[in-house]
């Protein structure tokens, strides 16, 4: 008989063994609110453009590299040099990308809890040790403790999320200029919902600065099932990225409907609008109920404490269809 190796399992890598994966239920109910996407589809001439330009793609070739078109796209958007954007599947391809870079085994990533859970969670995949700080009472960080925790820990990637998911909260202009001036050696801005708010710390960008800004197409765009994401970082970062991710990665139907989709910033507008009024309306609707908590949003979410028990009435609101996190 043939040795095949036969084992009943491989071991996970150890420092991997205590690791959840990440989680949230998909359930098919009309008001899916628990991942912040876009309730509202892309507008239609969208995806018919998209349809039409599909079919001249060259399929047997491999996608342009370095997502030169969409990249050109998005820095025209911004006002930023093409040279300056990183694409990838999702933010959270991008997240990874710059922890295969500039984090893993011997080097920490500093987040402030609560956040995204993905800034520790691919943290930890990529082998990055994580230093958690905590927020004060929970919400902003605000520039006197972001100088202060970077200060003495001196990671070497810092996680600010502006507004902070799940919190909603806006870290000011001063928290990131704080972050930078106090020693860490990259700060990565998580933007995903930087359109529901009032400012962008992509002016800060620059080829000096070690500052990076996250975005996706997720949210804002109404585009969570392309996966694409990107950066926005000084040229050397840009560089550095390109090291380390796989060659060809962002499939050409995916840089070609990101870049149709920039033809659409009218519409894009729009849903982020009624979105943003939807919002202020349901903090309204639920301050004016007794004995909730209401947390300012500048995202796409609100974040709420209900009085007595939370997980039933996530389990009420489901069967009337509405999914909540
Ligand atoms: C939803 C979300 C993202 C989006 O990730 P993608 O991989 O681009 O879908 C990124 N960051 C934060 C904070 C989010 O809430």
């Amino acid at each position: 008989m043939t040795n095949l190796g036969r084992v009943s399992r491989v071991r996970l890598r150890d420092d991997l063994s205590g690791l959840e994966g990440y989680h949230s239920p998909q359930i098919q109910v009309s008001v899916r609110l628990n991942t912040n996407e876009s309730p509202y589809p892309p507008p239609p001439g969208f995806a018919r453009a998209w349809a039409d330009q599909l079919a001249l793609l060259d399929l047997n070739r491999y996608p342009d590299r370095s997502s030169r078109q969409l990249r050109q796209g998005l820095g025209a958007r911004l006002a930023q040099p093409a040279e300056r954007f990183f694409c990838g599947n999702g933010s959270n391809e991008v997240i990874q990308t710059l922890l295969l870079a500039y984090g893993g085994p011997g080097r920490r990533a500093l987040v402030f809890e609560p956040s995204y859970v993905l800034h520790a969670h691919i943290a930890r995949l990529t082998g990055t040790e994580v230093v958690e700080a905590e927020r004060p009472d929970g919400l902003a960080i605000g520039p006197e403790v972001a100088a202060r925790v970077i200060a003495a820990e001196r990671p070497d990637v810092v996680f600010l999320c502006s507004p902070n998911n799940p919190t909603g909260v806006v870290e000011t202009r001063a928290t990131v200029e704080a972050a930078l001036g106090a020693g860490a050696s990259l700060v990565v801005v998580d933007e995903a919902y930087a359109e529901f708010a009032s400012w962008s710390a992509l002016d800060l960008v620059d080829d000096e600065i070690p500052l990076v800004v996250v975005k996706t197409y997720s949210k804002v765009w109404a585009l969570a099932a392309l996966r694409l994401g990107f950066c926005v970082g000084p040229r050397w970062l840009v560089e550095d990225l390109e090291k380390v991710a796989l060659p060809y990665h962002l499939p050409a139907s995916t840089q070609l409907a990101g870049t149709l989709a920039l033809g659409f910033v009218a519409e894009m507008e729009e849903r982020v609008a009624a979105i943003v009024a939807e919002r202020e309306r349901l903090i309204r609707g639920l301050s004016a109920m007794e004995g909730f908590k209401v947390f300012p949003s500048g995202a796409n979410f609100v974040l709420f404490r209900p009085p007595g028990d939370g997980h039933a009435l996530w389990q009420r609101l489901l069967e009337q269809g509405v999914l909540v996190r």
